[in-house]
């Protein structure tokens, strides 16, 4: 592989951790040129990481945090931004590679700066999809970059679907683990603490991942998110439990044929194939033992116990701006859960509250509009709250 310039915003979260551990196993500096790095409130690792890897910029998105990272890598040579421009100033530096694993709707402008001035998008964050599929889709087109899922079932969907066979494509079938309360009564996961949401079975993530596994609206944007990837109707989209986690998604064609990719729960193989793909490089990554796994399962999804895949459903007919509508307040309903101020189950009525109180919203001209509708589902899903 030829040298190759990346940047990764949203370095320290888990992802971001996964993605240095990928660049250093391929070569570290020998191989990479770390254009910028960007954290939020880890100051002492986006410095750490940015002095090991050499990094042109550090960018804080939060602006009070600014002094304490400047004064952090004082002498290192290391330029230091906070805020929101800090964010534009990363995604502008000249990375052949960005890794889009900022959390939530942050990560959406950088991530389509980067994408409109043709670097290939390594995408982890499933927002800009989800609140902003048409014009992110066409930002990435415009550049003229690639864009290469990181999800990790989107990234087996990516795998799977030869692009000379996309005219046999009959449907996705994404996988999803069920997460922590997938055998549990609704009545059982009425009253769920934050720490036994957060356990889930097999992977190893963020908090806002990890609830959204617990609550399966992890898998309703991955749904939304595929159908925008992937240009699929939402018939063509289905769910199915596998509490495995070892076949990560599957395509399925006319001819009845369907193929999977198949690995152990580690985000660092998704991560490394968007790093070098077309190219596939070893990866010390634990490897599947299938005589010890033993049995594979797959079951229907509870859309009543999950009724966010119902929403997702909803969100896909419906289209527009309800992805986003639908984002935004999962958003402002998770951040309430984990401040304790709803319960688990009532995250799902007020994202379905909002989504019905803005149904009526045109579809999106612009990215102004998919900000204006994100702040408006985020003011709406706050009144429901504060309505309980
Ligand atoms: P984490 O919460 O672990 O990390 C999030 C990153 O975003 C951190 O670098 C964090 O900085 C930064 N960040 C937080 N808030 C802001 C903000 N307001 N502005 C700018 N940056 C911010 O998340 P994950 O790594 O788990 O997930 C990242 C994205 O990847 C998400 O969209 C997730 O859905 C997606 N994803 C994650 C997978 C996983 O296995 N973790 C799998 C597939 C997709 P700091 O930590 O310094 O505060």
């Amino acid at each position: 592989m030829t040298r190759k310039s990346v940047t990764i915003l949203g370095s320290t979260g888990s992802i971001g951790v996964s993605t240095l551990d990928v660049i250093g196993q391929l070569g570290g500096r020998e191989r990479f040129d770390v254009m910028a790095l960007t954290g939020n409130g880890n100051i002492a690792l986006l410095a750490e990481q940015a002095k090991l890897v050499g990094a042109k910029l550090a960018v804080t998105a939060d602006d009070r945090r600014y002094q304490e990272l400047k004064v952090t890598l004082a002498g290192s040579g290391i330029a230091v931004a906070s805020g929101t421009s800090g964010l534009a100033e990363a995604a502008a530096m000249d990375a052949d590679w960005v890794m889009a694993a900022i959390v939530g709707t942050a990560g959406l402008a950088p991530t389509l700066a980067a994408a409109e001035r043709g670097a290939d998008i390594a995408l982890a964050n499933k927002e800009c999809l989800v609140s902003a599929g048409p014009l992110f889709v066409e930002a990435v087109r415009r550049g003229g970059g690639k864009l290469i899922p990181v999800d990790s079932e989107h990234s087996a969907i990516f795998q799977t679907l030869e692009e000379h066979q996309r005219h046999a494509l009959e449907r996705i079938i994404l996988t999803a683990s069920g997460g922590p309360f997938r055998t549990w009564s609704r009545e059982d996961m009425a009253n769920v603490t934050v720490e036994t949401a957060r356990a889930h079975p097999n992977w190893s993530m963020g908090l806002k991942i990890s609830i959204g596994s617990a609550s399966m609206f992890n898998k309703a944007l991955e749904m939304i998110e595929a159908q925008h990837l992937f240009a699929a109707t939402p018939e063509q989209i289905e769910v199915v439990v596998h509490p495995q986690s070892i076949v990560h998604s599957m395509v399925g064609y006319t001819d009845g044929s369907v193929l999977a990719q198949l690995g152990v729960p580690d985000m660092r193989t998704a991560i490394g194939y968007a790093l070098t793909y077309p190219a596939r490089s070893p990866l010390n990554v634990d490897r599947l033992d299938f005589a010890k796994i033993g049995r594979l399962d797959f079951e229907a999804p509870d859309e009543e116990r999950f009724p966010a895949l119902r929403l997702a459903r909803l969100a896909m007919h419906r289209g527009g701006l309800q992805g986003c509508i639908m984002n935004a307040a999962e958003e402002t309903a998770f951040e309430a859960f984990v401040e304790g101020r709803i319960r688990f189950l009532q995250m799902a009525d007020i994202v379905e509250a909002a989504m019905d109180r803005l149904s009526s919203i045109s579809p999106a001209a612009s990215i102004e509009d998919v900000f204006a509708a994100d702040v408006e589902a985020r003011r709406t899903a706050a009144e429901f709250i504060a309505g309980l």
